[in-house]
Order: structure tokens, then sequence, then C-alpha cells
């Protein structure tokens, strides 16, 4: 067995000490006699993995009291419709910031059910750096602001929560930045975010919301697309994700075990900066185009001066062991994706790769 770097933007890198937990496990959980995955979601093997997971998380994030965890099926993307449907009056007002594509797919998702408002739009630029929330063109009557703390794919990040000047609750999108940093949760009406980049496996998605929400009444739904009854059913109102939920939950004891978000701060912080330092400073072979301010600390797209490198590039650096650092096809180019799984040695890595590269092609 031979496990490489892997720079996948999601899903992605997983936590080896979790796969090799989750191996071990796979057919016999705790002295059962079967999997995790083969038990009832009600019955007291998995409730305890659920309890377990749910308690992790509430520390790992600092999540108070008087907001609901939510773990459910659907991605961030179903997320995005449901808040509208359960947040949202028919046709009352949203206000969206756009930074990106994923803040674009949010607006769409929203679209049938709300008057969804460009507050603020960083596009005209190319998507390279974040409007500045002091910008922000806010409306008195919106259910809530949207934005999206780290896009993805465009490689740009918000560095702070914005300080916005309402009562209008802040729904945020943080699918690929999430524990990745502390974060003061009591900012937030709702964090939604897909496991699949720094939490886990595809196949669940986490959402917090602060349980006055909860009394809005929204629009008409489905009880399976209703947030209250999934926080009254405690993510089980139908057969919930367990093998997802079950792998989260392994990832937020390692991630605690590790030092918490506090630790993983540290550690993104060194990776990013010697990643950018490398792309900065080679002389312009690499180029990075985001706003310096704006750089995200977790997913890092860059080009090559000459793009006919580009092939070649994706071809050494795979022998090199780093894997799937093509750019996603929307920019081109690289992305390097260095989640909180993304260890230190990993990044160094790829930095030497990039700098002997540079050197026989420069
Ligand atoms: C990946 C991603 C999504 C979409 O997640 P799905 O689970 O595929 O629906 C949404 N927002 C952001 C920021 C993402 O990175």
């Amino acid at each position: 067995m031979s496990r490489v770097f892997n720079f996948s933007a999601g899903p992605a890198t997983l936590p080896e000490p979790v796969l090799l937990q989750a191996r071990d496990e796979l057919l016999d959980w705790n002295g059962v006699g079967a999997s995790i995955i083969e038990l009832s979601h009600r019955g007291p093997e998995f409730m305890q993995v659920a309890a377990q997971a749910d308690a992790d998380l509430r520390t790992l994030l600092g999540v108070p009291d008087d907001y609901a965890v939510l773990f459910l099926a659907g991605g961030a993307t179903t997320a995005q419709a449901l808040i509208a449907l359960n947040f949202a009056e028919p046709g009352q007002a949203v206000d969206y910031v756009v930074s990106g594509h994923w803040s674009k797919t949010a607006m769409k998702q929203a679209g049938p059910y709300v008057t969804a408002r460009v507050a603020a739009t960083s596009e005209e630029g190319g998507f390279r750096d974040v409007p500045a929330p002091a910008t922000w063109s806010l409306s008195p009557d919106a259910a809530y602001v949207h934005y999206t703390a780290n896009e993805t794919i465009h490689g740009v990040e918000f560095h702070d929560v914005p300080d916005i000047d309402t009562k209008t609750p802040l729904v945020a999108d943080f699918s690929s930045s999430i524990a990745s940093e502390p974060l003061d949760v009591s900012r937030f009406g709702v964090i939604y975010a897909g496991a699949q980049k720094n939490l886990g496996p595809v196949g669940v998605s986490v959402v917090i919301i602060r349980r006055d929400l909860l009394e809005r009444s929204g629009q008409a739904r489905a009880d399976i697309l209703d947030y209250r009854s999934h926080v009254r059913g405690e993510s089980m109102l139908n057969t919930p994700p367990t093998w997802n939920w079950y792998l989260a939950g392994l990832v937020f004891r390692w991630m605690l075990d590790q030092g918490g978000v506090a630790e993983f701060a540290r550690r993104n912080a060194r990776k990013a900066t010697m990643l950018y330092e490398a792309i900065d400073g080679s002389g312009g072979f690499y180029r990075n185009e985001i706003a310096v301010q704006a750089r995200s600390r977790m997913n890092v797209p860059f080009f090559l001066h000459d793009e006919r490198l580009d092939a070649a590039f994706l071809a050494e650096s795979k022998q090199a062991g780093l894997l799937a650092l093509k750019g996603h096809r929307v920019l081109g180019g690289m992305r390097a994706s260095i989640y909180n799984a993304m260890p230190e040695a990993g990044v160094r890595a790829l930095v030497d790769f990039m700098g002997d590269f540079a050197r026989r092609h420069g």
C-alpha cells in the first residue's frame, strides 16, 4: 500500500488514523459482531455514535446551547434551498453576497422561493477579491444575509466574520473552511457545511441553526424538508447516512485529539504561507491572482506562466506522489486544496516539487 498526498478539493483527503480505525472496525464495531453500518440507526450502538459525534462537534466548534446541530443527507446544495424554504416567507427578500461560484449556486437554489438580491459582488473583477462588508448594500426587509466564507473554486476567503450593522441573521456556507480555525458561532443565524471538504466523507452535511429562527413559519414544505422536524427528530426523521455520520465522528475525535481548531488554525496558516510564498517567490513561473487579503487558506489556485507546461506539471506531480492538482474546469490551471487533513509534510513536498519543476522547465 502506498498513500500519496491528495490535494483534491472534495471529496478530499481524510486523516490516515481515521481510515485505519474505520478499516479495523468495519467488520466488527466495538465487539458487537457487526459493522456499525449494518445496525439500526435507532439501536443503542448507532445512537451512541451519533450522540458522541454531536457532542464532539459542539466541543470542537464551541457551539452554544441555543443552537441546534443537524446531520443531514443532501449536501450543502440542498441546504441552500432548505434554508430559503425554512427561514424566508414566500418571495421575501434575501441578500446574497456573491464572491464566487458557490455564492451563485446558493442564490440559484433559493431562487424559486425568495426574492434573491445581490447585496455585493466581486464578479466584475473575476472573483479575485471578496466584497468588503462595508460596501454591502443590505435590505432592511431581508429574511437573512447569505455569504460564502470560503470559495472553494475561486480560492477567496473572508478572513473575518462580516461585521454587519443590522439585526438580519447572517447565514454562511462554511463547506470548505469549517473547523479550520476558531469561529464565534454566536455571530451567525445559520452555518452549514457539506462534510466532504473538512469534516469527513461526502453524504452528510452539518447545519447549525440558532434556535429562535426555528420559530419562523417559512414556506409550505413537506415534513422532510422542515428543519423544525429534523431538530425534533434529532436528524433521524428518516434513515440518516449512518456511515458518513460515523466517519465524520471519527474525524471530529481526531481533530480534538490533535488539539482542536486552534491547533489546526496554526497548522493551516503555516501551510498556506509556505505555499503562497513558493508561488510569489517563483519569479513569475507560478502565479496566484487573488488579492492578498482575500487569499484562501484552504484552496490555492495557481497558474503556470506558460499553460503549455500544465500537462507536464500534472503528470510529473502525480509521479512524485502529489495527487489531484488540476484546477477546476471553470478556471483551468492548478489548485491545491490543503484542508485540515493535509499534513504540513504534504505541502512541503508540493513546494519542493514546484521549485524543482520550475528549475527544470524555467
Ligand atoms: C462543495 C461545496 C458546496 C456543494 O456541496 P455539495 O455537498 O456537493 O452540495 C457548496 N458550497 C461550497 C463552499 C462548497 O465547497
